[in-house]
């Protein structure tokens, strides 16, 4: 497979007048053309934080890349000063954030919106950027795009703005499109269009995806590979299948009995138990530790390097070690949520 980004040890820091948080700790990454990378995770595991280091959107200060790689073709992006880095955001790399109204300017016209990048980063001219504007309306199902494109958002509803939101993102062919929570701020059918047309635009236009969420249910329909972060690191990466099918780590196990299932008895949702990290002072051992059933001694001391469980699968659990007990994953792991 080709890879197109390779994260390499990625540490970031917020500066806070109390303390300083360490939100991503060490974080170990790869996304191969053309496919979905799903990162999974409750709020504040650092995977908003790691999407907008590839970015370069960390705001510095108080954010800062403390070090590590992110490395997009080969080049570094943390080392690129701001005018380079402005040459990929938006035109190699595009961003779609969770509320479509916050990412769109309510004083501008969508198709002038849509039409910005174009002319900023393929040079087209005013009549041809508008022209395309109102192709790519109509290529992410806006209906009657000639008479949408001179219209302003509030004139549009949550799921259209979102759709809008994806012409822009979309709008100079990126090889890589981040989508961070994209449909959570939608209701329950529109987000399963919206699902679709990224698939479908996806699918037309060779783009790799970096799924942020926390919602299991669309990493099953929409990933080929999940990274599980929890406490500023990735805990177990894998397939699709493996995370859904043979999880490992004690953590994916947790996200995915608080899951809901279809065809099962089960009538509550199973929350785990205990907060999560302060990455002010984080723990010195697994992450996870304290909310862990299975935690042992070194589990607390020592942070658990990453084995291999298969070619495409990693965990970094202290139970891998061939001195640990036997556990086997709870019966309240399912798959209900998936839908191919
Ligand atoms: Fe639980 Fe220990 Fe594995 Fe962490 S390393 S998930 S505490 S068993």
């Amino acid at each position: 497979m080709d890879k197109l980004l390779e994260i390499k040890d990625l540490q970031v820091t917020f500066k806070t007048y109390a303390a300083t948080v360490q939100a991503v700790r060490g974080v170990n990454l790869t996304v191969n053309k053309r496919e979905t990378l799903a990162i999974v995770g409750e709020s504040g595991s650092g995977k908003s934080v790691t999407s907008k280091a590839i970015m370069g959107l960390i705001p510095n200060p108080p954010g800062k890349i403390t070090g590590g790689e992110i490395l997009f073709e080969g080049t570094d992006l943390t080392k690129l000063s701001e005018r380079k880095m402005q040459k990929y955001r938006g035109n190699e790399i595009s961003m779609i954030f969770q509320d479509p109204m916050t990412s769109l300017n309510p004083t501008m016209t969508i198709g002038k919106q849509i039409a910005e990048g174009l002319r900023k980063h393929q040079g087209l001219s005013k009549s041809e950027a508008r022209k395309r504007a109102v192709q790519l309306l109509d290529l992410v199902g806006i209906p009657n795009p000639q008479v949408r494109v001179k219209q302003y958002p509030h004139e549009f509803s949550g799921g259209m703005r979102q759709r809008v939101v994806i012409a822009i993102a979309l709008a100079c062919n990126p090889k890589l499109l981040i989508a961070d929570e994209p449909t959570t701020a939608l209701d329950v059918t529109i987000q399963a269009q919206i699902l679709d047309l990224m698939k479908d635009l996806q699918a037309k236009m060779d783009t790799a995806i970096i799924l942020i969420t926390h919602d299991l249910g669309v990493v099953a329909n929409m990933a080929h590979r999940v990274a599980v972060m929890y406490g500023g690191k990735i805990v177990e990466t894998g397939t699709v299948d493996e995370i859904f099918y043979r999880p490992k780590h004690p953590y994916t196990w947790g996200l995915l009995s608080s899951m809901p299932k279809l065809h099962t008895r089960q009538s509550e949702l199973l929350a785990i138990p205990g907060t999560p990290p302060d990455l002010a002072n984080p723990p010195k051992g697994c992450p996870f530790a304290a909310r862990c059933p299975h935690a042992m001694k070194v589990c607390t001391e020592f942070m658990p390097d990453y084995s291999d469980v298969s070619d495409t699968q990693q965990v970094a659990c202290w139970l891998q070690d061939e001195r640990a007990p036997k556990v086997e994953p709870p019966e309240t792991i399912g798959v209900g949520g998936r839908t191919r």
